[in-house]
Protein backbone atom coordinates (compact mmCIF):
# COMPACT_ATOMS: atom_id res chain seq x y z
CA UNK A 1 0.00 0.00 0.00
CA UNK A 2 2.73 2.87 0.65
CA UNK A 3 4.93 2.24 -2.10
CA UNK A 4 1.97 1.94 -4.32
CA UNK A 5 1.27 5.50 -2.85
CA UNK A 6 4.63 6.85 -2.98
CA UNK A 7 4.51 5.57 -6.74
CA UNK A 8 1.12 7.50 -7.76
CA UNK A 9 2.84 10.73 -5.91
CA UNK A 10 5.83 10.56 -8.19
CA UNK A 11 3.97 9.71 -11.66
CA UNK A 12 1.86 12.97 -10.76
CA UNK A 13 3.17 15.84 -11.82
CA UNK A 14 4.16 13.97 -15.14
CA UNK A 15 0.33 13.04 -15.71
CA UNK A 16 -0.90 16.41 -14.30
CA UNK A 17 -0.98 19.24 -17.54
CA UNK A 18 1.54 22.23 -16.63
CA UNK A 19 -0.80 24.68 -16.65
CA UNK A 20 0.88 28.08 -16.00
CA UNK A 21 -1.22 30.05 -13.51
CA UNK A 22 -3.26 33.27 -15.37
CA UNK A 23 -3.13 36.25 -13.36
CA UNK A 24 -6.53 37.28 -14.28
CA UNK A 25 -7.35 33.48 -12.75
CA UNK A 26 -9.76 34.91 -9.36
CA UNK A 27 -7.65 33.33 -7.07
CA UNK A 28 -4.60 34.82 -8.35
CA UNK A 29 -6.16 38.43 -9.00
CA UNK A 30 -6.96 38.18 -5.05
CA UNK A 31 -3.51 37.57 -3.97
CA UNK A 32 -2.27 39.92 -6.46
CA UNK A 33 -0.16 37.41 -8.41
CA UNK A 34 1.83 38.28 -11.10
CA UNK A 35 4.17 36.16 -13.47
CA UNK A 36 7.04 38.46 -13.20
CA UNK A 37 7.99 40.36 -9.51
CA UNK A 38 8.42 43.23 -11.99
CA UNK A 39 5.66 44.11 -12.00
CA UNK A 40 4.04 43.90 -8.77
CA UNK A 41 2.06 46.95 -8.11
CA UNK A 42 3.81 48.65 -4.72
CA UNK A 43 0.95 50.98 -3.88
CA UNK A 44 -0.85 48.24 -3.42
CA UNK A 45 1.60 45.75 -2.04
CA UNK A 46 4.22 47.74 0.21
CA UNK A 47 5.16 45.02 2.21
CA UNK A 48 6.96 43.78 -1.53
CA UNK A 49 10.51 43.79 -1.53
CA UNK A 50 12.65 43.43 -4.21
CA UNK A 51 14.53 40.01 -4.17
CA UNK A 52 11.33 38.54 -3.52
CA UNK A 53 9.58 35.87 -6.16
CA UNK A 54 8.26 32.74 -6.22
CA UNK A 55 11.40 30.91 -6.62
CA UNK A 56 12.59 31.96 -3.66
CA UNK A 57 9.22 32.07 -1.88
CA UNK A 58 8.61 29.12 1.23
CA UNK A 59 5.62 27.98 -0.41
CA UNK A 60 6.93 26.96 -3.98
CA UNK A 61 7.20 23.33 -4.91
CA UNK A 62 10.03 23.72 -7.81
CA UNK A 63 14.00 24.23 -7.10
CA UNK A 64 14.74 27.90 -6.84
CA UNK A 65 16.21 28.43 -10.54
CA UNK A 66 13.40 26.55 -12.23
CA UNK A 67 11.18 28.54 -14.19
CA UNK A 68 7.57 27.69 -12.76
CA UNK A 69 6.54 25.46 -10.11
CA UNK A 70 3.67 24.40 -8.18
CA UNK A 71 2.44 26.32 -5.17
CA UNK A 72 -0.08 24.78 -2.62
CA UNK A 73 -2.46 28.22 -3.03
CA UNK A 74 -2.84 27.54 -6.67
CA UNK A 75 -3.53 23.66 -6.85
CA UNK A 76 -2.65 22.41 -9.76
CA UNK A 77 -1.46 25.18 -11.91
CA UNK A 78 1.92 26.09 -11.14
CA UNK A 79 3.39 29.51 -10.74
CA UNK A 80 6.17 31.73 -12.48
CA UNK A 81 9.54 31.39 -10.74
CA UNK A 82 10.30 35.22 -11.62
CA UNK A 83 6.90 35.71 -9.92
CA UNK A 84 4.88 36.84 -6.84
CA UNK A 85 1.99 37.13 -4.91
CA UNK A 86 1.23 38.58 -1.43
CA UNK A 87 1.32 35.39 0.65
CA UNK A 88 5.00 35.27 -0.35
CA UNK A 89 6.80 34.08 2.65
CA UNK A 90 10.68 34.03 3.30
CA UNK A 91 11.96 30.34 3.15
CA UNK A 92 13.25 29.22 6.48
CA UNK A 93 17.26 28.97 6.53
S1 LIG B 1 2.78 31.85 -2.27
FE1 LIG B 1 4.89 32.09 -2.90
S2 LIG B 1 5.20 30.56 -4.51
FE2 LIG B 1 3.01 30.82 -4.24
S3 LIG B 1 2.45 32.35 -5.78
FE3 LIG B 1 2.78 33.42 -3.85
S4 LIG B 1 4.93 34.08 -3.93
FE4 LIG B 1 4.64 32.51 -5.50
Amino acid sequence: MAVAGSAAVLAAPRARAQTLLDEKDPQAAALGYVADAKRVDTKKYPKFAAGQHCGNCALFQGKATDKAGGCPLFGAKQVAGAGWCSAWAKKAG
